[in-house]
């Protein structure tokens, strides 16, 4: 299968970059990309994370409960994001057209790859290994990493989100970051003219 974008991570940013990635399916630009998630989630933060200071979030929400409806909101909105479940990724590697993506159980290619698994250092993504560095804005008892970006840009054409981008572990800088790397990919395939997608009320 081969996309245009291929986000890996099924947590707060990844989730968060595929939604905005997907309110860009009417736009002239985005109409024609393929774009996928590799939803895998069973080692995210938000597994056992309970919400109390998250605006907009009543008090007392679950993660989990956030893991499940937001890949629910992906189906309904977005149906044309293909999730793909149950797959961890091993392997990532460049070539002249992109990226190839292996699987557990399946090979990839894309041209754009946002990789947004965390920050935790068991992370094993062989063709990673030259960017990982220990987290700029963690504790060094915790052990975190950081894969080295600017601005989530790690080479052309592959970003990094949420933790693993370098932001400390907190939900709203999590998604905030899964949704900059989405208006970045939006911008890159709206030419370079800057973008972002808002839905409104309509007046009568
Ligand atoms: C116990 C706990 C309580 C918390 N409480 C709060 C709180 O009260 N307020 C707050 O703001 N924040 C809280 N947080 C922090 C918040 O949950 C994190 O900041 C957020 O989940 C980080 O998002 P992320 O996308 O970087 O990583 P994650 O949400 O961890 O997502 C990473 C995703 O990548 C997937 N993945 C990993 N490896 C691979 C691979 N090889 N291939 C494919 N996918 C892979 C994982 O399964 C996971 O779904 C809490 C966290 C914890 C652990």
């Amino acid at each position: 299968m081969t996309f245009d974008a291929l986000i890996i991570g099924g947590g707060a940013s990844g989730l968060s970059c595929a939604l905005v990635l997907g309110s860009a399916k009417d736009k002239a630009f985005a109409k024609e990309k393929s774009i996928g998630i590799i939803v895998h989630q069973k080692t995210s933060h938000l597994q056992n994370a309970l919400f109390n200071n998250v605006l907009g979030l009543q008090s007392g929400t679950l993660g989990a409960d956030i893991l499940k409806t937001g890949k629910q909101q992906l189906i309904d909105l977005y149906p044309h994001i293909s999730q793909i479940d149950e797959e961890k990724v091993t392997h990532l590697e460049k070539n002249s057209k992109g990226f190839i993506i292996t699987t557990n159980k399946n090979i990839y290619k894309s041209k754009v790859v946002v990789v947004a698994i965390g920050y935790t250092s068991l992370m094993t993504i062989k063709g990673l290994e030259n960017y990982i560095e220990p987290h700029p804005r963690t504790v060094v008892e915790k052990d975190r990493i950081w894969l080295k970006n600017t601005d989530h840009l790690i080479e052309e054409n592959l970003y990094v989100a949420g933790t693993l981008a370098g932001w400390r572990s907190q939900f709203a800088m999590a998604c905030g970051s899964g949704s900059h790397v989405a208006t970045d990919i939006l911008t890159l395939w709206n030419g370079g003219k800057h973008t972002k997608i808002h839905d409104k009320i309509i007046t009568a």
